[in-house]
């Protein structure tokens, strides 16, 4: 078996090889790398892949988080609800403007927030007085939405600001409504390791509501006003390079087949580790981009084996993520407990995902679950 990549971004180049070194090239010939018209024409494109009407092409997914929380003016006292299984970023973001996060659980099959203790940690917050709700950040993990169909009516009645944080949700749906439409404003991560990834950092916010695209554009470039050189608000440089915008069309042009792609490898991944293992979930009528393929372990120690045997077979494995949010030492002054939110905790033990991207072949997966099936 020749050498088996978890994320094999070379043979994605290797695909695009023509249209991207082109795309390179011309950049390079046009001399314009700051907001050159590629971007644009990206941020058109991504308008109508995703069914939004504005979008702002950012510097990375982590600028992409916080610069709608900056136009919605949070702050000091605030809290915003996030779950407690994600990346750091979704409540650094908050952290970073003074607002406190508040974690919520997730879901034991769709690994994604609880609407049911998203709705407790609101009630907790009004009675006890301190924080105001403000905001809530669901994330699409893995590939699948988050369950906006719960989340929306819930922030809708509590009158709370959604973002969509899905940086990992490109490409996923449910029903009809693509990823990054859900919420007031959604937020991803063009990060090379996403489903749609660049060649460096890079990150996008969509939105529908004019007024907040406005204060975007204007953060995107340190709070400009009519022109680049009057300043009316503090803001950001946070503009995506014409270069990352160049390199992102051919992927974007190919990312319907390679997302077909992932879901066909995760269907087979299912077929045949489906009587052993703990297979992802996907709730009624949700579709994934599957930018990422989680087995779930019975322990912590069953974890370690599974893993250590596949890496003496040279698969190559993740955990995503190992320690929950609530948890993490920079969070310790919030008082967080273990056991306060357990599904978050046991899953932080339990995860472990395995090869998935656009490229692997029906050969690597037989391989792989031939390996599982043998421990
Ligand atoms: C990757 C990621 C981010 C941050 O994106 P960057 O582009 O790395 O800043 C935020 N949230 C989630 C869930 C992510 O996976």
């Amino acid at each position: 078996m020749e050498k088996i990549a978890f994320n094999d971004l070379g043979a994605q180049y290797r695909h695009l090889k023509d249209e991207i070194d082109k795309g390179i090239a011309d950049v390079i010939s046009d001399c314009h790398f700051i907001s050159g018209p590629q971007t644009e024409e990206l941020e058109k494109e991504l308008c109508s892949y995703t069914g939004r009407k504005y979008c702002v092409s950012t510097s990375n997914g982590t600028d992409a988080l916080l610069m709608p929380l900056m136009a919605k003016g949070i702050g000091a006292g605030d809290a915003v609800f996030v779950p407690a299984f994600t990346f750091f970023a979704t409540a650094e973001v908050a952290s970073f403007l003074g607002a406190t996060p508040v974690f919520c659980d997730v879901d034991e099959d769709t690994f994604n927030m609880n609407p049911k203790s998203l709705e407790k940690q609101i009630k907790k917050v009004l009675e006890e007085g301190k924080l105001k709700p403000k905001a809530v950040i669901a994330v699409d993990l893995f590939g699948q939405p988050a369950d906006f169909t719960e989340i929306e009516p819930l922030c809708k009645k509590y009158g709370l600001f959604l973002m969509e944080d899905a940086a990992q949700g490109f490409g996923g749906a449910i029903g009809s409504r693509k990823a990054c439409s859900f919420g007031d404003v959604s937020a991803t991560s063009f990060f090379p390791a996403k489903a749609l990834g660049c060649y460096g950092d890079g990150g996008a916010i969509f939105t529908d509501d004019e007024e907040i695209y406005r204060l975007l554009v204007s953060i995107r470039v340190h709070g400009k006003g009519s022109f680049k050189y009057e300043n009316v608000r503090i803001g950001l440089n946070a503009r995506l390079d014409t270069l990352q915008a160049a390199i992102l069309l051919p992927k974007l042009h190919e990312f319907d087949k390679e997302t077909q792609h992932r879901n066909w490898a995760a269907s087979r991944y299912a077929e045949l580790l489906k009587d052993k293992y703990r297979v992802p979930v996907l709730k009624d009528g949700f579709f994934s981009s599957y930018g990422y393929y989680t087995l779930k372990a019975e322990s912590e120690e069953q974890r370690s084996k599974i893993m250590d045997a596949l890496k003496a077979a040279g698969v190559p494995t993740m955990i995503y993520y190992p320690l929950p949010l609530h948890l993490q030492k920079v969070y310790a002054p919030l008082g967080y407990r273990e056991g306060d939110l357990p599904v978050s905790e046991k899953l932080s033990k339990t995860v472990f995902s395995l090869p998935m991207h656009g490229y692997i072949t029906e050969d690597v997966i037989n391989y792989i679950c031939a390996t599982l099936q043998n421990i």
